[in-house]
């Protein structure tokens, strides 16, 4: 039992001012796993404080500094490499072969490639006339979902430490043991006291809290679309920066020389990795009409191939929704499918064959629903995609980019040309070409409703920073 109800402060571990706690579960078993503090207004605003405090020493530090500080929290996160694994898989549902090849690998990539950006990051620009120098922004409020525990966080905490500013930050209700660990982390590699502080509660109190707060500078979310909105309207208040990182719906573009069964693996991993808790995941599938027969033969025939069950067993592809709500949600929809008169290619309502306890979706798939309806346009959060078949490759961009979301984008095929024009038009700010594997040093982020700015790399350093220009500064 994980019974962590204190918050980290200037440095150190304090009772909260409040004594409500908040139940952890594991949705694999659904049983309780430990609590944390449901924190009050007094701890944030100590942590506030702290951050303040610290925040005109921290913001001196050199860049040599700051990048070693990078490099020894990745040190310490390496040494926690089965804690964090382990923590992951209870608190969230996350398969072990998942936790630790991404979720694991993740959080550490961002320390590194941050350290990197950091080497060759120009802090400041000597033009004719001017001189522009690039400062800390100050103190910065993090709120982060529970779909990827580590490395929401990470990405965040790396910018901040990067760019000189100072953080309090709320991870997810469900699965906040992850961040208490990598607070441990932050203390082990020596982060001065006062530059990170963790700050466990509701998202009602302390992250509202924070986006309301007059005291922190930049509030950067990562999370639902609601939430988001509700955090720029907190800020619009007293002109605080936000940076949102919100929901997709993104599209898998088939060019018709594409080879069918990598087709039918692009798209069942999409779905089935992370339970399809996955924000940047394709959830909507475009073929060409004249694959459409041989792509469901071929999901039905592989979809045996990615079992579904206990997150702790190797050999699992996918585990349970994070909680029951999201089960409850997940199963709607794949309800609205079936009513709709959806053709279900696999999948559909109800647990998987053998698993009664835990959170288990199936993964589904619909053809023939409408280009319009609520599961082609609305963010599922679990393991459901719609296909739909097109003519041109026009169409299919066209259909590709009727939606609120802009965050990724994936192209399947070999003709370079067709390639180039789906990558180049889809509107979105990451697409993938045949399953290329990530880069940790490149923008991420989405167009329209699925947020503004960027986190990862220089781009997140960015963020945290306030460009100065400065008229006739002697030379
Ligand atoms: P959520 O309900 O918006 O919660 C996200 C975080 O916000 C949690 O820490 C939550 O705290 C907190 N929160 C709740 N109400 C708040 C309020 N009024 N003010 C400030 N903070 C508040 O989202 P979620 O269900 O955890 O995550 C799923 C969503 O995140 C999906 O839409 C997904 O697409 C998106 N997401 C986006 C990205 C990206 O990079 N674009 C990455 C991952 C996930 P509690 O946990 O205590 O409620």
């Amino acid at each position: 039992m994980y019974n962590y109800t204190k918050q980290y402060i200037n440095g150190e571990w304090i009772a909260s001012t409040g004594e409500e706690t908040i139940d952890v579960y594991n949705p694999a078993t659904e049983e309780k796993i430990g609590a944390i503090s449901s924190g009050t207004e007094d701890d944030l605003n100590k942590a506030v404080a702290a951050a303040r405090a610290a925040f005109p020493d921290y913001a001196q530090t050199t860049r040599e500094e700051r990048i070693q500080l990078l490099e020894n929290i990745a040190t310490e996160y390496e040494k926690r490499k089965d804690k964090l694994i382990n923590i992951m898989i209870e608190e969230l549902g996350s398969p072990l072969s998942f936790t630790e090849e991404v979720q694991y690998t993740m959080g550490y990539n961002h320390f590194k490639a941050t350290a990197d950006a950091l080497r060759n990051f120009e802090f400041t620009e000597d033009r004719e006339n001017s001189f522009i120098q690039k400062d800390a922004i100050g103190v910065a409020g993090l709120i982060t979902p529970w779909n990827f525990p580590t490395n929401q966080i990470s990405t965040k905490l790396a910018s901040a430490l990067a760019s000189g500013s100072t953080v309090v930050f709320k991870p997810a209700s469900y699965t906040p043991f992850a961040s208490i660990l990598l607070t441990e982390i932050m203390d082990a590699a020596g982060v001065p006291k006062g530059v990170v502080n963790l700050v466990n509660g509701k998202g009602s109190t302390i992250g509202n809290g924070i986006s309301n707060h007059p005291d922190i500078d930049f509030v950067s979310f990562t999370g639902s679309g609601k939430v988001g909105s509700q955090i720029m309207q907190n800020g619009a208040k007293d002109i605080k920066k936000v940076a949102l990182e919100l929901g997709g719906k993104s599209p898998i573009v088939v060019l018709e020389d594409a080879d069918v069964e990598t087709v039918a693996r692009t798209a069942i991993s999409n779905i089935a990795s992370n339970t399809g808790q996955i924000c940047s995941t394709g959830t909507r599938i475009f073929i060409p009409k004249g694959m459409y027969q041989s792509f469901v033969d071929m999901v039905q025939k592989l979809v045996p191939e990615y079992p579904v069950g206990d997150p702790k067993d190797e050999n699992t592809f996918m585990g349970p929704q994070v909680s029951k709500d999201q089960w409850e949600k997940v199963q709607d929809y794949i309800q609205q499918g079936i009513d709709q008169g959806g053709d279900l290619i696999v999948g559909g309502t109800g647990k998987p064959e053998g698993l009664t306890t835990g959170y288990y979706s199936r993964i589904t798939m619909f053809g023939n629903l409408p280009h319009d309806g609520a599961l082609a346009q609305e963010e599922i959060f679990g393991p459901v995609m719609t296909v739909f078949t097109y003519e041109t490759i026009n169409e299919a961009i066209a259909l590709a980019n009727t939606t609120i979301y802009g965050l990724a984008g994936y192209v399947v095929g070999n003709d370079p040309d067709n390639l180039r024009k789906v990558a180049k038009n889809i509107r979105a700010g990451r697409i993938t070409i045949n399953n290329t594997a990530s880069d940790f040093s490149a923008p991420f982020g989405g167009f329209k409703q699925s947020g503004i700015g960027r986190e990862w790399g220089d781009y997140g350093i960015e963020e945290f920073l306030e460009p100065k220009t400065i008229l006739g500064l002697p030379k």
